[in-house]
C-alpha cells in the first residue's frame, strides 16, 4: 500500500511538529508520523517539567533565605504539587491529544507509528509505505546515552523520563553526569530533601561552560548538601530489589535508592533506514548544510542535526526548512550566537564561544569578568547572589564573540549578550550604552570595564 503527500516529517517534536504545522498551515498536504507522543520530549519529559520542578525547588530555596534577612520562615517541602502539576499542566498525564489535535486541526495527517527511510523521499510505517513528493524531514530527536557501567543494564535506573514522572522523591539519588540536565535536576531533588550525590567524569560540572561558571555552580550545589565527585566515575552497579549499591572507580561503594543516569544524549539513525539515502547509519548526527538540507528531498531538524539539543535550535532550524521548502527567501541557519541556560539556581547563560573555544580558533582574545556579588545588584540582593558575568572578545574586530552570565536571573541576563554577539556590536558601542540601574545586566558594563 502506498499513500502520497507533499511532505512526510517523521519524529512529531518540536522541531518536527513546528515544521509540519507550518507547512500544513500554507496549504501543503503533510504526513506527520510519530512513535510516541506529539510535541516530542521537551513538553513531555524535558524543559517544561524539569523547569517546573526547578520552580518549586528555588522557591523552596528562597524561602529558606528568609532567615537572616527578612525574619523567619518554617519551610515544609512536598513533591506532591510538583508531580500533580506535571500531570495537570505540562502533560495531561502523557497524553498528547491537544498536540494532535493542534497540527490535524490545520490539515495534517497524523500517522501513529515508527518510520523509516525507504529511499529518497520514501518512509515506511507499519507496512504501509508513504512517497513525499517534495520533502521528507526527519526530526527524530535524541534518546539518553546509556554508558556500559558493569551491572547497569536490567536495573531500574532512572532517566530524565522516570526522574520527572516520579510521584514521590528519592530518599537517596546518585546522579551520573554533571551536565546540565543531571544538575538541574540533582539541584531540584536535592532542595526537596533527596540525599543526592554527583559524579561527573571530567574535573569540572558543567564541562563545556566557562570553569568560572563550574565554580560558582558547584559552589552552590555544596551548599545545597549535595556531595559532588569530579574527575570520578563508576566502575559497577548492583540493584538487589530495593536499593542500588554503586561501585567507584576508587573502589568506595554508595548505596542510594534511585540512580539517575543523565551522561548526555544519543542520535539513533541505524533504526531509520538512513542508509537508504546514502547516509552513515553508525554517524553521530545527520550532516545538514546551511538550509537544513541532507540529501535528496531530505531535511533534517532538531537534536538529531547534532547543532546543540535545545528546544530554541529545533524552532530556529524549523522556521530555515519551513522557508526553504516553501522557496521563500530567508538567512541561513547561523549558530554563532547560540546560547544556552543551565537552570540550576544560580542559572548560568552563555552564548556564543567560550574563551577556551575562542582560543582554539586562533582568535585574538581579550576576557572581561565582573563578579556578581561585587556589581550594585549583586550586593543589594546578597542572600543567593554567588556568579560571575564573562565576556569574550575578538580584540581584532572589536566585538563579542561569547558571554557567560551566571547568577541570579542569569538565563535573563544572557538576553543583553546575545543581542551583543548576534548583531556584532561594537565593544565601544556597549561600552557607552545606558545601563539601568541597579540591574544585574548593569553587571555587563563592570565586565566591559574590566575587558583590556
Ligand atoms: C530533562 C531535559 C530538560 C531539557 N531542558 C531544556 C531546556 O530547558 N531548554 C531547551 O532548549 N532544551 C531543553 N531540553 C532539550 C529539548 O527537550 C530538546 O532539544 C528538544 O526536545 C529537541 O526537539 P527535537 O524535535 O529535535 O526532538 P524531540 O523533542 O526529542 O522529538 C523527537 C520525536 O521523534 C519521535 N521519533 C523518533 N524516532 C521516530 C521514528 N522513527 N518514527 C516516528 N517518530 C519518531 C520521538 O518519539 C519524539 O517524539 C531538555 C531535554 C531534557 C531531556
Amino acid at each position: 500500500m502506498t499513500e502520497q503527500a507533499d511532505v512526510i516529517v517523521v519524529g512529531m517534536g518540536v522541531g518536527g511538529e513546528m515544521v509540519a504545522g507550518s507547512l500544513a498551515d500554507a496549504g501543503l498536504d503533510v504526513i506527520g508520523v510519530e512513535g510516541n507522543l506529539v510535541g516530542g520530549e521537551c513538553p513531555y519529559w524535558g524543559c517544561i517539567p524539569s523547569k517546573m520542578a526547578i520552580r518549586a525547588a528555588d522557591l523552596l530555596a528562597e524561602a529558606r533565605r528568609v532567615d537572616g534577612m527578612a525574619g523567619h520562615a518554617q519551610v515544609d517541602s512536598s513533591w506532591k504539587p510538583v508531580a500533580e502539576r506535571i500531570r495537570e499542566e505540562a502533560t495531561t498525564n502523557w497524553d498528547d491529544q491537544i498536540a494532535a489535535d493542534r497540527f490535524t486541526d490545520k490539515g495534517g495527517r497524523l500517522v501513529r507509528g515508527w518510520g523509516r527511510l525507504a529511499g529518497p523521499g520514501q518512509v515506511t510505517v507499519d507496512g504501509t509505505t508513504y512517497r513525499a513528493r517534495r520533502a521528507v524531514v526527519l526530526g527524530t530527536g535524541t534518546t539518553p546515552a546509556i554508558p556500559p557501567i558493569d551491572g547497569l543494564a536490567g536495573t531500574p535506573y532512572w532517566t530524565n523520563r522516570e526522574a520527572l514522572e516520579a510521584t514521590e522523591r528519592p530518599e537517596s539519588l546518585l546522579v551520573i553526569g554533571g551536565g546540565a540536565i543531571g544538575l538541574e535536576l540533582a539541584q531540584a531533588f536535592a532542595r526537596f530533601g533527596s540525599d543526592v550525590v554527583v559524579v561527573e567524569a571530567a574535573d569540572r560540572v558543567l564541562p563545556p561552560e566557562e570553569p568560572e561558571a563550574s565554580a560558582v555552580v558547584h559552589a552552590a550545589l555544596e551548599a545545597d548538601g549535595i556531595a559532588l565527585h569530579t574527575s570520578s566515575g563508576v566502575s559497577a552497579v548492583h540493584h538487589d530489589g530495593t536499593a542500588f549499591t554503586v561501585t567507584m572507580a576508587d573502589g568506595s561503594s554508595r548505596t542510594v535508592q534511585r540512580l539517575l543516569v543523565s551522561v548526555g544524549r544519543r542520535v539513533d539513525l541505524g533504526s531509520l533506514g538512513v542508509e537508504t539515502v546514502g547516509l552513515d547509519p553508525s554517524a553521530r548526527a545527520v550532516t545538514v548544510d546551511e538550509h537544513l538540507r541532507a540529501g535528496e528531498q531530505l531535511w533534517a531538524v532538531g537534536d538529531v542535526t547534532g547543532h546543540g539539543a535545545f528546544t530554541h535550535v529545533a524552532t530556529y532550524q524549523a522556521g530555515i526548512i519551513v522557508r526553504d521548502i516553501l522557496g521563500e527567501d530567508g538567512p541561513p541557519a547561523d549558530y554563532r550566537a547560540l546560547s544556552r541556560v543551565t537552570f540550576t539556581d544560580p542559572e548560568v547563560g552563555a552564548v556564543g564561544m567560550t574563551e577556551a573555544q575562542a582560543r582554539e580558533a586562533g582568535i585574538d582574545v581579550r576576557v572581561g569578568v565582573a563578579q556578581v556579588p561585587s556589581t550594585a545588584r549583586g550586593w543589594i540582593h546578597k542572600a543567593g547572589n554567588d556568579g560571575v558575568i564573562k565576556l569574550v572578545a575578538d580584540a581584532g574586530r572589536g566585538v563579542l564573540v561569547g558571554g557567560t552570565s551566571a547568577g541570579p536571573n542569569g538565563g535573563e541576563v544572557l538576553g543583553a549578550l546575545s543581542v551583543a554577539v548576534h548583531g556584532e556590536v561594537p565593544i565601544e558601542r556597549l561600552r557607552h550604552m545606558i545601563y539601568a540601574y541597579p540591574t544585574f545586566h548593569r553587571g555587563i558594563e563592570d565586565a566591559l570595564r574590566d575587558l583590556p
